[in-house]
C-alpha cells in the first residue's frame, strides 16, 4: 500500500465512512463483510431522486444482522457509505462515460452500466433518473478515492493478512436480496417468492465447491431454504479477492430480506434476533469446521493494525 492509499484508508476509518471489527477471540481463517449495508449520504451526493427511494437499494441492516460475529473469532469490516454513491461490488472502471462531464480514459462500463447501476448508479429502482446533469470529472474521482479504493484496501489487507496467518482465508460476501422478483409485467404471472438465502460462487469459480456446500447444508440443517447460484451468482468482490486455486475462497451470501426486515417500510422486525442467532451459530460451525488458529487465543498480531480502528 503507497503512504497515499495509507493515508486515504485512514482518514475513511477516523471518519467512519469504512469500519472493520477484530476478532475478540482466537482469530479464525474466515473474514466477512457487507459492502451494500452503508446508510450514510455524503454531503456532495446532490441526489435529485428521494432518499428514500435510494434507501430501497440498500443491502439494509445486513451489517446489524452480522456484527456480532467478531465474537466467534472471525473479522468483520462492511461499508457506512450508501452503495448508491458508490459500489464496491462493481470494477473501478464499471462507468458509463456519459455520466461523466469530461474525459475519462479507460472506462469500460459493462452490463450493469448499461442498466444504469453500475460503479456509480444512473437510476434508482423505479428507473428515475439519480442526476439532472453529468457529474463533475473530479467529483467521481473523489468516490473514487475516498470511498471506493479505502474499502477495497481495508478488505484486501485483511484478507492478506488472513491468509499469511492461516495459509489459506475463506471469505464471505453478505448482502440481502428483495423477497420477491417481480416477474416481467406483461407475462401478468405472480410475483416468485425466493429462497430464504442465496450462495453465489461464480459457478464453482470463486470458493472450492465444498465451502458453498457445507455453508448450504449448515443453513438447510437450521431449517432455511437454499439456492446456489440463482438467482445471484456473485459480482466483483468474490470475483477480485475469490481465487480458489491459490487458496483464497470467497462465496457470496445473500440473505431473503423478508427474514429480518420489512422491505416497504425499510425496518428490521423481530426476525433480526433470530436470524442474527443463527448467523452467529452458522459463523461458530464454519470457524470449527476450518480450525482455529494454533498461535494462541487473544494474539491480533497477524492483522495489520490501523491506527485510527
Ligand atoms: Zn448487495
Amino acid at each position: 500500500m503507497s503512504r497515499t492509499e495509507h493515508s486515504a484508508l485512514q482518514t475513511a476509518l477516523r471518519t467512519g465512512l469504512v469500519a472493520r471489527a477484530l476478532p475478540a477471540k482466537a482469530a479464525r481463517p474466515l473474514v466477512l463483510d457487507s459492502p451494500h449495508s452503508g446508510r450514510l449520504y455524503p454531503a456532495d451526493f446532490n441526489h435529485s431522486v428521494s432518499r428514500r427511494s435510494l434507501h430501497r437499494m440498500e443491502d439494509g441492516f445486513v451489517d446489524l444482522v452480522f456484527d456480532d460475529t467478531p465474537q466467534q473469532g472471525v473479522a468483520f469490516i462492511h461499508a457506512r457509505f450508501a452503495r448508491s454513491y458508490i459500489d464496491p461490488n462493481r470494477a473501478e472502471h464499471d462507468l458509463d462515460p456519459q455520466m461523466i462531464d469530461g474525459p475519462w480514459p479507460g472506462a469500460a462500463p459493462s452490463n450493469k452500466s448499461a442498466l444504469g447501476v453500475g460503479l456509480i448508479f444512473r437510476r434508482n429502482l423505479d428507473g428515475a433518473p439519480i442526476y439532472t446533469a453529468p457529474l463533475p470529472v473530479d467529483q467521481v474521482r473523489h468516490r473514487i478515492e475516498a470511498y471506493y479504493r479505502p474499502y477495497h484496501r481495508l478488505l484486501a489487507a485483511t484478507l492478506a493478512a488472513t491468509e499469511r496467518r492461516f495459509g489459506a482465508v475463506w471469505h464471505l460476501n453478505c448482502h440481502s436480496m428483495p423477497a420477491c422478483a417481480a416477474a416481467p409485467a406483461h407475462h401478468g404471472r405472480q410475483e416468485s417468492h425466493r429462497a430464504d438465502f442465496c450462495l453465489g460462487d461464480l459457478h464453482g469459480k470463486s470458493c472450492d465447491p465444498r465451502f458453498t456446500q457445507t455453508v448450504a447444508r449448515r443453513l438447510t440443517s437450521m431449517g432455511y431454504r437454499v439456492s446456489i447460484n440463482e438467482p445471484y451468482a456473485g459480482a466483483e468482490l468474490i470475483r477480485r479477492y475469490g481465487d480458489p486455486a491459490t487458496g483464497r475462497h470467497s462465496l457470496q451470501i445473500e440473505i431473503n430480506r423478508a427474514l429480518y426486515m420489512d422491505e416497504r417500510l425499510h425496518r428490521p422486525h423481530d426476525g433480526l434476533r433470530p436470524l442474527r442467532r443463527s448467523m452467529n451459530r452458522l459463523v461458530a460451525a464454519l470457524a470449527d469446521d476450518l480450525g482455529a488458529d494454533d498461535l494462541g487465543a487473544d494474539d491480533l498480531s497477524g492483522y495489520p493494525v490501523l491506527a485510527a480502528e
